[in-house]
This record gives structure tokens, sequence and C-alpha cells, in this order.
């Protein structure tokens, strides 16, 4: 077995223990691998050990490995998933809209526009997550929680896209509880959400150092970088 392979063998136990001491189904969970700086050679080892989702969060870089790893899959095996995870500028919507399945960072109306109308019309709607941003300042990525109603409103009538549910990216905190409570917030106004009527069944939060409180506190997505292909130098 390769590094890559145990590791999210690791990474699987981690999500259902925690799954397990929340009363949740594994199953529930997806596990995202943040693939950002590794090669395509390590997307193709976690693929050949059966992960199929998998993020970027520079578009430059990731739009390359969509297309180096398309080419050195075999015919016939199961495509992985692509999630754009990071910061999105708008000079880089199209190529977002051409080549991933997912985008998890839209923060703002004029981006996820964008990113509908060059949504070829040859693939089907890319999956958006809203990106909030439950506990900065100004100065950090994602939507103020007052703003986030009035954004998934106009993010769900746009077309060539679907809206799927919310991401975070909390500041590090100390403790399970601290972070539990972080996330909380968010998993409150995605509840918010669906009882205004968004059809959301995606709580992207949790990463390498805290999928076990995100767990607990109903995330439905971890991204998981280091755990899974070690750390990033
Ligand atoms: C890098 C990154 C991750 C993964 O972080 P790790 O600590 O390596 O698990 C998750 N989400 C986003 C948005 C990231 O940029």
């Amino acid at each position: 077995m390769t590094t890559i392979q145990a590791n999210l063998q690791l990474v699987r136990d981690r999500m259902a223990r925690a799954c397990d001491r929340s009363g949740r189904d594994v199953n529930e969970v997806t596990l995202l691998a943040v693939s950002k700086t590794f090669g395509p050679r390590a997307v193709a080892e976690a693929l050949a050990a059966g992960q199929q989702a998998f993020g970027e969060n520079y578009v430059q870089e990731g739009v390359e490995k969509v297309l180096a790893v398309r080419e050195m899959l075999p015919a016939g095996s199961f495509p992985p998933v692509w999630h754009c995870i990071g910061p999105l500028q708008s000079n880089k919507t199209r190529l977002v809209a051409s080549h991933f399945d997912w985008v998890q960072s839209v923060d703002r109306l004029k981006v996820a526009q964008r990113l509908g109308e060059q949504r070829p019309a040859s693939l089907p709607p890319l999956q958006v997550c809203i990106q909030v941003n439950v506990d900065g300042g100004a100065s950090k990525s994602g939507v103020a929680p007052a703003e986030l109603p009035d954004l998934a409103d106009a993010v769900a009538t746009l077309a060539g896209l679907k809206l799927r549910g919310l991401m975070c990216i909390p500041d590090p905190v100390d403790g399970f509880e601290a972070q539990r409570t972080v996330f909380m917030k968010v998993r409150d106004l995605y509840d918010m959400l669906r009882a205004r009527g968004h059809a959301l069944d995606t709580l992207s939060m949790g990463m390498s150092e805290d999928l076990e409180p995100a767990i607990a506190a109903g995330a439905t997505l971890v991204r998981v970088g280091r755990a899974i292909f070690g750390s990033r130098g």
C-alpha cells in the first residue's frame, strides 16, 4: 500500500469514528481530497484507492491538473469530480466554468452570474456552494451572514448553476468545543436557508485538523489535504 492509500484509509477511519460519535451515517459525509500543490500522479494514486472527489485552490494549477489526469487515466475508468475551493477572481471564471464540476467559493453575485453565463451548454450545471465568512473581518473571503439570504436567493435563480450549499473556512481556534461552536453557526445558516425553501444538501466544513468537530456540527463534506497527501512544504 502506498502512503497516500494508507493515509486515505486513516482519514476514512477518522470520519467513521466521528460519525459514530454523533450518531450519523458515514455515507452522509463526502471526503474531498485537496490536491493543491501535488501533481497529477498523486491524484491518480488516490483515484486508484477509490477516492473520487478532488479540490483545487489555484485556478491555473487546477485546470492543468484536470487535463493531465484526464490524459493519464485508462479508458473506461471513473472520472474524478473536481471542486474549485479557492478565491475566485472575475477574470478566471471562464476557466473554472469550463473545467470544474463544482465551485465552493462563490461569495458575490457578479462571480456567480459570470460562472452561470460561461458554463458550456454541453455540460451539466455547475454545482455551487456559497462561502460564508462566519467569524472574520472584512478582509476575509466569504459573504457576511447578514448578506447570505439575498445572495442565496439570487444565485438560486441563475441558469447554468445549481446551488447545493455552504462552505466555510473558520479562523483556527483551540479545542473541540470551540471549533464545534463556530461550525454550528454555519450549520444554523444552512438550516435557515433550507427553511427559506432552498433545497440544499451540502455543508462543506472541516479540514485535516478539525474534521471531527465539523462532522459533529453536521458537515456533509470535509476538505482534507495534508492528512492525505502529506505536508505542502
Ligand atoms: C488547503 C485547503 C484545505 C485543506 O487543508 P488541509 O489543512 O491541508 O487539510 C481545505 N479547504 C481549503 C479551502 C483549502 O484551501
